[in-house]
């Protein structure tokens, strides 16, 4: 496709018509937008728009249409692919529209794309209520949602897509819809788990519940000589615990200073977190099995502010450290997978790098297959392979670990990944095709609707033809 030439005068006339913020490569601050939380990508768009509202959204897309120029859409900055930014296209980045509000009689939020979940957690928890969002406060609620969304409360009350009533969105062809049951049902179904590829979503409404201010949580340490025990004990207690409670492992090094007040517990081990959504006593009594399953290093469970948890791993990933993260549903964990787990765990080239096991089912199983794009609702569990490290001359090594890892456990798995730890998309038709199955066409049929040119360089289920081309791996 053959892109208008941008001249100054063009972007300073679209400027004009816009509240928010227009960045070239020549403006100050233009390498601090363009940078990702992945500090391996290093994309270089030829302007980044800060909107502040569907109006300059719509301006934007316009744009864009206007002079050929891709669009990537960006809210927190965190997915570990870099898809929030673009080469030499245009970056649509959310930010400035961070506005969330309650309606603590309804028990809803309505939340701007442009948020993180430390600003929603920090306005619902002031009625009393929370959404399920992830594990680290600092991650965009846009991608996150729209991919899925796992965290402490999953079990108890679904993916943060599941929680969703309403999205609002300007589609590619510069419309402002609201996607939900009952308006646009389709779009709705798409945005819930396939990804950010029909649009620029400008705001979501999701249901609350009451939880917290206090929790209890489950954070304990055992050595890695005990992995093999914990995880077998660990699937056999989540074989029958409570909806309330939601867990996840790590396995690796996990430098934890800052948790044990200078004490280091810098050494392999496996660690078990999670947390329960209810009363507090029931709570600790539900979760202390979990606290017996070997000798542990160390114990830090026990309750404490809902907002404090979910920043609990916030230190632990740092912005523009380098990253590759993947996954895979898992069909069980039977011995011979935690015996994997374990390998690639022990060998892992950096010692910040984890092999994770995630608790699925609860209120995620209870959710009708067909009734959203999330394509596993029948998994037990989600392994997640985390690839961290800091110097740019290991980045081969330690993708490679991860991908080594995938394919030795995949096995146990039907082959699909969780579209938002999705490596760089490498191999993306064949890998989404096998994560969605017959959702796919759907979810391919719904992008052509929307996008028919793929004006959006979005990295979802399902790629546009720009993005197809222009991405790859590490
Ligand atoms: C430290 C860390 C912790 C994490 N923890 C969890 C976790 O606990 N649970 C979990 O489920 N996931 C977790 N993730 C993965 C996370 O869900 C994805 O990285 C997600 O993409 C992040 O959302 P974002 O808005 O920051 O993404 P961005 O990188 O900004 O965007 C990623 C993609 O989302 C889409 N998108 C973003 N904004 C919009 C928008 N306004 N309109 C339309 N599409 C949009 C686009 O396709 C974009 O390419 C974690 C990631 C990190 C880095």
């Amino acid at each position: 496709m053959a892109r208008a030439t941008l001249d100054t005068d063009g972007i300073d006339q679209f400027a004009e018509r816009l509240h928010g913020e227009v960045l070239t490569p020549d403006s100050p601050g233009y390498d601090e937008v363009r940078a990702v939380w992945n500090g391996t990508v290093d994309r270089h768009p030829a302007l980044v728009v800060r909107p502040t509202g569907v109006a300059d959204v719509q301006a934007a897309l316009a744009f864009a249409r206007e002079t050929d120029l891709p669009v990537s859409t960006r809210g927190g900055g965190h997915n570990v692919s870099g898809s929030a930014v673009c080469d030499d296209g245009l970056v649509i980045d959310c930010s400035a529209m961070d506005a969330v509000r309650v309606d603590p009689a309804a028990r809803t939020a309505w939340v701007q794309s442009g948020t993180t979940w430390a600003d929603v957690d920090h306005e619902t928890q002031a009625f009393g209520l929370a959404t399920p969002g992830g594990v680290v406060s600092k991650t965009g609620v846009a991608g996150l949602t729209l991919g899925g969304g796992i965290g402490h409360l999953r079990c108890a009350y679904g993916l943060s897509c599941d929680n969703l009533r309403t999205v609002e969105l300007v589609t590619p062809d510069g419309e402002y819809r609201v996607a939900s049951r009952e308006s646009n049902p389709d779009l709705f179904w798409g945005l819930r788990g396939g990804g950010g590829n029909f649009g620029v979503v400008t705001a979501f409404e999701f249901d609350c519940h009451p939880v917290g201010p206090e929790v209890a949580t489950l954070l304990v340490f055992y050595p890695a000589d005990d992995l093999r025990a914990v995880l077998r004990g660990y699937r056999e207690f989540v074989a029958h615990s409570p909806d309330e409670v939601s867990t996840l492992t790590f396995a690796g090094t996990l430098p934890d200073e800052e948790l044990f007040s200078g004490e280091t517990l810098d050494r392999e081990k496996i660690t078990v977190m999670g947390a329960h959504a209810g009363d507090v006593d029931a709570g600790r009594e539900a979760l202390a099995p979990l606290r017996e399953l070997a000798d542990p290093l160390a114990d830090l469970s026990g309750s404490m502010p809902y907002v404090e948890f979910q920043r609990l791993l916030d230190a632990d990933y740092p912005d523009g450290m380098r990253y590759y993260w993947t996954s895979l549903y898992l069909d069980g964990l039977p011995d011979a997978a935690i015996d994997r787990v374990e390998h690639w765990a022990r060998v892992a080239p950096s010692p910040l790098s984890t092999v994770d096991v995630w608790e699925l089912g609860g209120a995620i199983a209870d959710v009708e297959p067909e009734g959203s794009a999330f394509p596993a609702r029948e998994a037990p569990f989600l392994l997640g392979i985390e690839a961290n490290w800091e110097a740019p001359d290991a980045d081969e090594a330690n993708v490679q670990w991860a991908r080594d890892c995938m394919a030795d456990l995949r096995e146990f798995s039907d082959g699909s990944v969780y579209l938002n730890f999705p490596g760089f998309f490498e191999d993306h038709d064949e890998t989404m095709a096998c994560t969605f199955g017959d959702a796919y066409e759907r979810l391919a049929a719904l992008r052509d609707e929307y996008d028919p040119t793929g004006l959006l360089h979005a990295n979802g289920a399902v790629p546009s033809p720009e993005a197809a081309r222009t991405d790859g791996g590490a």
